[in-house]
């Protein structure tokens, strides 16, 4: 066996010395090749990875570099492996770990920081000021899988137990690694306030993570909530996930639109959409005294009217990624079936086609929305083991 002899394991669930896994060479160069499969240590499991989501942010890593940052630079000919939307079974126990059992079903989060900074002290993760440093002589352990660690696509992969979320056995492999999706939109929902029922939301731009705003949105009691974007059939989508009314910006302006159903304006808008103007329009869209999400980020450096914004009063939060475990919170809604996320995973491959599953994701062939790769030697495991 590869474990170390601190290293929990079963004999239903056995664990291979290598695994296959893909690495990121130059941009845009994905290869198949195999790895040994990681031990875990003081407080972290094994994962056998059993599905992925891929994410815009995964084609921004492989084809442009940030966020990822690997040993202070850029992902590329690191023998790095990208991904970090993904699901799994528990087959390893790191040492001391009794939180977790093995066989047990977990969706996982990205960043599990360093644990030891400020900002990870406070719950804001995802803001860790040692972000990247896990290596050489500045290694303060800091862990986002994906981005600043080995992540998702290939068949094992080590977590710190502070990124594990229990998954129920009613939620499909398919719709669990939706929940850091759905934990990204509560995170920026618990940034405004949290308390969100009975006030009006706007969500502009239908990605993922706008789509998963407004069912989170709706879920914690939002009335009315708002969704603006370009496309019809991500508009009607946004209507079975909770939205009230839906704007095509093509078709009218979004702010006389909001305006008109809310006069005087929303209390709420979260920006999904990274539209040039869209701060700028976010700021006509709420009342005085709103607040504002930011959960897109603009290539460009858009200019903001911020006198509107000082003689109005408007708060603007930028947030990053699925902080003060706002998965847990994302999880107990999907699981209390308080909105079905599935409705944006539209495509699924096996990992070994990878590539194409990308290309689904980056071209939008057949409006893909949410593309998911399975492990196929998992379902056999699976079967084995029960
Ligand atoms: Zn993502
Ligand atoms: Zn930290």
């Amino acid at each position: 066996m590869a474990m170390p002899a601190n290293v929990k394991t079963s004999p239903d669930y056995p664990v291979p010395e290598k695994m296959k896994a893909w690495v990121l060479g130059d941009p845009g160069e994905l290869t198949l090749t195999e790895k040994p499969v990681p031990a875990p240590k003081r407080a972290e499991v094994l994962v056998r990875i059993d599905a992925v989501a891929i994410c815009a942010t995964d084609l921004e890593i492989i084809y442009h570099g940030p966020p990822a940052l690997i040993e202070g630079g850029a992902p590329y000919n690191k023998n790095f492996t990208p991904g970090h939307e993904y699901m799994g079974t528990i087959v390893a126990l790191g040492p001391g770990v009794d939180e977790y059992a093995i066989g047990e079903r977990v969706t996982v989060e990205i960043h599990a920081g360093c644990g030891q900074c400020k900002r990870c002290r406070q719950g804001m993760y995802t803001s860790c000021h040692n972000y990247g440093k896990n290596y050489g002589d500045v290694d303060k352990g800091h862990r986002a899988n994906g981005f600043t660690t080995d992540g998702g696509f290939c068949e094992y992969q080590v977590n710190n137990i502070n990124t594990l979320v229990h998954v129920d056995d009613a939620m499909s492999d398919e719709e669990a690694t939706l929940v850091v999706t759905a934990g990204t939109a509560m995170y920026g929902l618990t940034e405004l306030g949290g308390l969100v029922a009975g006030e009006s939301v706007v969500v502009t731009g239908p990605g993922p993570i706008g789509l998963l705003g407004v069912a989170v949105a709706k879920a914690l009691g939002a009335q009315p909530v708002i969704l603006t974007g370009t496309r019809d059939n991500r508009l009607e989508m946004g209507k079975k996930l909770g939205a009230d009314h839906v704007v095509n910006i093509r078709n009218e302006d979004p702010v006389e639109a909001v305006r008109r159903y809310v006069p005087g304006g929303v209390d709420y808008v979260v920006e999904c959409s990274a539209a040039p103007n869209a701060v700028n329009e976010a700021a006509q869209m709420v009342n005085r005294g709103g607040k504002i999400c930011l959960a897109a980020f603009p290539h460009e450096a858009p200019a903001v009217d911020i006198a509107h914004l000082v003689r109005n009063n408007i708060y603007i939060y930028g947030i990053r990624g699925e902080g003060k475990s706002a998965t847990h919170r994302a999880e107990a809604f999907m699981r209390q079936k308080r909105f079905d996320a599935t409705l944006i995973h539209t495509h699924s491959f096996d990992m070994d086609d990878l590539k194409e599953a990308i290309r689904y994701a980056k071209d939008r062939v057949e409006d893909a929305i949410k593309v998911v790769v399975k492990n196929k030697h998992a379902a056999s495991q699976r079967a084995a083991a029960e």
